[in-house]
């Protein structure tokens, strides 16, 4: 028997305190609440339906020394979520049914939180032909994701074809836009601070290029595209300009992401030419991430994910040139998220849930299971979180295996106390089980 939890005096989404019973996976009506179940005071705390992650890195299979499902899933329980959606470029590469089927079963073993393999669109990420889209979208892993994200399908008839041939199966494309011969070598976003620092500049226009193109090609073959980590104010206006085209349109669809680092931190931080704030794509400006906010405000952006990137400290404990892109982020969003979005006033709770939970769950096609309102007969997916709490970010006390947080030493408000999947808690009084 699986223990029966009744929350007691907790604000569901933001509103007006009331109690919620989960009992054998499910929310139940509190009323039948029986009384053996284990009480949590939730007084002051908001719950949230189980944060769904579009774009993690879990590392596994082959970069183990950085992160395994196992580890990825526990910083993921400890971040609120129950839902990841875990990128394919592991060694070897997500693109056969084989792989995405192992890092499946891992997901499941692990037990803290369900992963869904994102299948490669090119054969090793390599962007020379097709991976095997449909045997991974048949597979007991369902790929529905497909990205080569790490590396962009910057060939356009690559490209083109991925995007007709995940139609057959309700796909999606998740494009990693950087174009490359813009970017090669590229270290940080290119501007006055960047040939100050004399590290080669990232334009901003290597996204918005390939953004560009492909919102274009979405149209002309009337499929689903998704951009990942949108870091620039022009992205973000050729994202509202796509999205009222594809509104008018009703045939294609395009969809985007916004990171917490991007709507928090700044290139100014590169002048301390410490590679924890090396990532892709870079941080930008202060204009940047102030449109990324109101991007992410008015549904231009439609979703947070994290690209939680571990990596080993030999990997980034090293001269700027030479570290490793990314960054951890998947215990720190929604600190992250109140902080930029809800202490400014920019959303509130409900727009926190559909951004971290029900969009990305929808853009995934997992909506059956995570991302699914808090009411009596949905499964019992849910995050408590103390928004009034604060804590000074300690990266020796992450669930990650890797310590490559930006935040070390920051103090971020909220905490999350409790995360349960299917009504087992993966994470209680802020500890993991
Ligand atoms: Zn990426």
């Amino acid at each position: 028997m699986s223990t029966t939890y009744l929350i007691k005096n907790v604000s569901v989404v933001g509103g007006t305190p009331t109690d919620l019973l989960l009992r054998d996976g499910v929310i139940a009506d509190p009323a039948d609440a029986p009384s053996d179940a284990e009480t949590v005071d939730a007084t002051g705390l908001v719950a949230l339906p189980g944060l769904v992650d579009l774009h993690t890195h879990l590392r596994e299979p082959g970069r183990e020394d950085a992160e395994t499902v196992e580890t990825g899933t526990h910083a993921a329980a400890m971040g609120g979520f129950t839902a990841v959606h875990a990128m394919a470029n592991t060694e070897p590469v997500a693109d056969t049914a084989g792989v995405v089927e192992q890092v499946w079963r891992l997901g499941r073993e692990a037990g803290y939180c369900d992963v869904f393999p994102v299948g490669a669109v090119t054969v090793g990420l390599q962007g020379e032909r097709l991976a095997e889209l449909g045997a991974m979208a048949d597979s007991a892993a369902r790929v529905r994701v497909f990205s080569d994200d790490g590396k962009c399908v910057s060939d356009a008839v690559l490209m083109r074809r991925a995007l007709e041939y995940v139609k057959a199966f309700d796909g999606v494309v998740a494009q990693h836009a950087q174009e490359p011969r813009l970017t090669e070598n590229a270290q940080m976003n290119e501007g006055e601070l960047s040939g100050r620092l004399g590290l080669a500049g990232w334009p901003a226009v290597a996204e918005e290029a390939i953004i560009a193109r492909d919102v274009l090609l979405a149209e002309h073959v009337g499929s689903r595209l998704h951009v990942c980590h949108v870091s620039t104010a022009g992205s973000v206006e050729l994202i509202r300009w796509a999205k009222g085209k594809a509104a008018k349109d009703g045939t294609w669809d395009v969809t985007a992401e916004a990171c917490p680092h991007h709507l928090l931190l700044t290139d100014a931080l590169a002048e301390t030419y410490d590679p924890i704030y090396k990532v892709n794509p870079p941080l930008r400006t202060a204009a940047d991430a102030e449109a990324l906010r109101a991007g992410l405000a008015d549904g231009t952006i439609d979703i947070v994910a994290t690209d939680h990137a571990p990596h080993p400290h030999e990997d980034k404990d090293c001269e700027w040139a030479a570290a490793a892109f990314g960054m951890l982020g998947l215990e720190t969003a929604l600190s992250v998220v109140q902080q930029t979005m809800v202490d400014t006033g920019l959303l509130d709770w409900a727009g926190v849930a559909e951004r971290m939970s029900y969009a990305p769950a929808r853009i995934g096609r997992i909506s059956e299971q995570h991302g699914r309102p808090l009411e009596v007969g949905e499964p019992a997916n849910v995050v408590l979180y103390d928004p009034a709490a604060s804590r000074t970010v300690d990266p020796a006390e992450s669930a990650s295996l890797s310590r490559n947080t930006p935040y070390r030493g920051m103090e971020l408000p909220g905490r999350v106390v409790a995360t349960f999947l299917r009504g087992r808690a993966t994470v209680l009084d802020g500890k993991l089980q």
